[in-house]
């Protein structure tokens, strides 16, 4: 059904229409309403002077008008409740006048005015209301109303058919009512409790359908041929005997969920999410040496070239035996020759690097795990570059910021998930302080009992890094501020992104050795870097940045167990920031985060168009994305799938399998 076919609009209404996204009749019956107004009947023994009041009557006289002007008139009549009669002032609604027939019943909402008896009603209804009114209340436009579009929807209901996506042993589990009935009931509810079934019946539709999808994507993943492998599991266990720590049980058991993907035939498609500092790193090593064991080369993707070194430094320590190589984008060309030679022929065991890992002519012998270290930083594209490198390998992907479990299961459903929830042993929660520039006198003054307890300080430049026109000048100030201070008991250093990874690597090699006490950086610095002797991050501006990026810089310090610092610096925002000086726990932060700012802008690809309900809210609608994705998962196993009434689901999934 078209919109010209619908009776009473014209060409200036359509156009209005299509401006809201709605081209035919069938985008008008799913343009539901963002809320409802209920209204609820005042009880009249209740009503006290100046109380908003819904109340029902019979009309007593025919109404008398006055015009102020063209615009403004003044409407009089009265109403007889049947408990008293009253009278009932209404504002510019002449036009009405006609059709207020004495005798007819009306519903008033508005005022009581108990002193002269009287309702200065902001709106009437024809007829009686039972119990509750409940008003649709749909987005609108300056051109079009809310109560128009309402009117011209309730015009079409029941006049198209809509395809019922939830398959009928579903539908009969949860007593389902008819979609039609369903969308009727939205779009002109008469009472709450069957706007409640009708709604929770639209939202359950439209996350089966989502994760149905993701459920379909994350099956037919796994069925890429995996590699199996044959592993000594005695050389692991004594690996991780070895280690100068004990491993902590979500460490263990993250250890336990990589091992069993990597060994069964499925293809390991894993997200390892936990807090800075809570010991990624040292499972990521574990799983390339499960990987290698098994006979593969692996690779460890980093985002930054400071941390790719690091990560290098750190496994070759671990496994001398093992023949490591570091692949960045900065090596000479010979070097980049020779490092490209060793990983076609099999030379290199491990591989570790940034971005330089994915270009085009990089050829692997037998990789058979890939690992990408925050793997957020990373584009769809460029990950699927990595994964088309000859056979399928393994996927592991790590984020140090934690996604609610809500999100996870949505934004991720695709993947499994491990979480890492504790700190290693001994760990301390770091003491967060929010300061103004006024109180910067305080900062210093913490700032020195810490460089007197021979410990080392970050300090965060109100940078930008991502923009284009870096203004070193800030950085510099700072620097000069902080030598002022600090410069005739300590070294102040620099790194910034302009630098060259040779002079980042320097400062930063500097700043590990202790021959640099105060770092001033920019958010270069951000991830991974582990220096256990810095015991304070001082963060400028720090309303600049979200929640979960302070609490990741903030995860820079408080490595060891020495009392630890992150003073936040800020004359704005400082209630939003103050969330980080209660909770020491990323999760939490990622959940407030969430919050207040939404993960679109996190996400990105993921987030636009696939997730876009009309009427669900994986916040809100947790329980039910939770039995959907159940559902989705038992209905693609079973045989109903199969039959040929289902390929309309078929066709709906393949148009989206490929999102990723
Ligand atoms: P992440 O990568 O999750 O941010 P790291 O792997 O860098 O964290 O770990 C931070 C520090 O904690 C490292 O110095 C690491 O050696 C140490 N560490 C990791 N696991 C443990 C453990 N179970 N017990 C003690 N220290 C640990
Ligand atoms: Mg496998």
């Amino acid at each position: 059904m078209n919109l010209e076919d619908i009776k009473g609009i014209g060409k200036t209404t359509i156009k209005y229409l299509n401006e809201l996204g709605i081209y035919n009749a069938q985008d008008l019956i799913n343009y539901y309403p963002f809320r409802y107004e209920i209204i609820e009947n005042t009880d009249i023994k209740n009503i006290t002077d100046g109380s908003k009041i819904v109340i029902g009557g019979i009309i007593e006289n025919k109404p008398t008008v006055i015009h102020f002007n063209r615009k403004l008139n003044k409407m009089s009549f009265h109403v007889n409740t049947g408990e008293f009669i009253t009278n009932i002032t209404i504002f510019n609604r002449a036009f009405l006048k006609d059709k207020l027939n004495v005798g007819n019943a009306i519903t008033i909402i508005g005022k009581y005015d108990q002193k002269h008896n009287s309702i200065t009603a902001s709106d009437i209804k024809f007829g009686l209301v039972e119990k509750t009114l409940i008003e649709p209340i749909y987005h609108s436009s300056f051109k079009i109303s809310s109560i128009k579009i309402s009117k011209i929807i309730k015009s079409v209901l029941g006049k198209v058919k809509s395809v019922d996506y939830i398959p009928d042993s579903l539908i009969q589990k949860y007593d389902f009512i008819n979609k039609d009935e369903a969308i009727k009931i939205a779009h002109n509810p008469k009472d709450k409790e069957t706007l409640k079934k009708a709604l929770s019946r639209l939202k359950y539709e439209e996350l089966f359908m989502y994760m149905l999808k993701i459920n379909y994507l994350k099956n037919s993943k796994k069925k890429a041929n995996g590699l199996t492998r044959n592993v000594e599991k005695e050389k692991i266990l004594k690996m991780i005997n070895n280690l100068p720590f004990e491993l902590t049980k979500d460490q263990l058991k993250s250890v336990k969920d990589i091992y069993d993907d990597l060994i069964s035939n499925n293809r390991m498609n894993r997200l390892l999410q936990g807090d800075v500092g809570s010991g990624k790193t040292i499972v990521s090593f574990i799983a390339l040496y499960i990987n290698y064991l098994s006979g593969y080369q692996g690779a460890l993707m980093a985002p930054t070239e400071i941390l790719a070194s690091q990560h290098f430094t750190n496994f070759k320590k671990m496994f001398p035996s093992l023949n490591v190589i570091l692949l960045t984008g900065k090596l000479k060309a010979k070097e980049k020759t020779e490092v490209k030679k060793a990983i076609k022929n099999g030379q290199a065991d491990i591989i570790i690097g940034t971005h330089a890992l994915i270009s085009e002519d990089v050829t692997y012998k037998n990789l058979g795990l890939v690992i990408t270290d925050e793997q957020h930083r990373f584009g769809v594209a460029q990950r699927g570059n990595l994964k088309n490198k000859g056979i399928t390998p393994d996927i592991l992907y790590m984020s140090a910021t934690p996604i609610p479990r809500t999100y996870a299961l949505t934004l991720y459903g695709d993947m499994d998930i491990s979480s890492i929830r504790t700190m290693p042993n001994g760990r301390k929660p770091v003491k967060t302080y929010v300061k103004t520039n006024k109180e910067i006198k305080d900062v210093l003054y913490m700032m020195l009992d810490q460089i007197k307890a021979h410990h080392q300080i970050y300090v965060i430049a109100p940078l930008i890094e991502e923009s284009e026109k870096i203004d070193l000048e800030d950085i510099y100030k700072l620097e000069e501020k902080m030598k002022r201070a600090f410069g005739k008991i300590c070294n102040v250093g620099i790194m910034h992104g302009k630098m060259s990874a040779k002079e980042k690597e320097e400062v930063m090699e500097n700043f590990k050795q202790n021959k640099i006490q105060i770092l001033i950086s920019t958010t270069v610095i951000e991830v991974g870097v582990d220096v256990a002797n810095a015991t304070m991050i001082v963060i400028f501006d720090s309303y600049r940045f979200g929640l979960s990026a302070l609490h990741q810089l903030r995860g820079r310090v408080g490595r060891n167990d020495l009392d630890s610092y992150c003073i936040l610096i800020s004359d704005k925002e400082t209630k939003r920031l103050e969330v980080l000086t209660k909770t020491n726990d990323g999760f939490k932060v990622s959940e407030e985060d969430f919050k207040l700012r939404g993960g679109g802008d996190i996400f990105g690809v993921r987030q636009s168009g696939d997730m876009n309900f009309k009427l669900a809210d994986i916040k809100n609608d947790y329980d039910l994305l939770l039995k959907a994705k159940e559902d989705s998962q038992t209905f693609l196993k079973s045989h109903e799938y199969n039959l040929e009434k289902y390929k309309y689901i078929k066709n709906q999934i393949s148009q989206s399998t490929n999102l990723d």
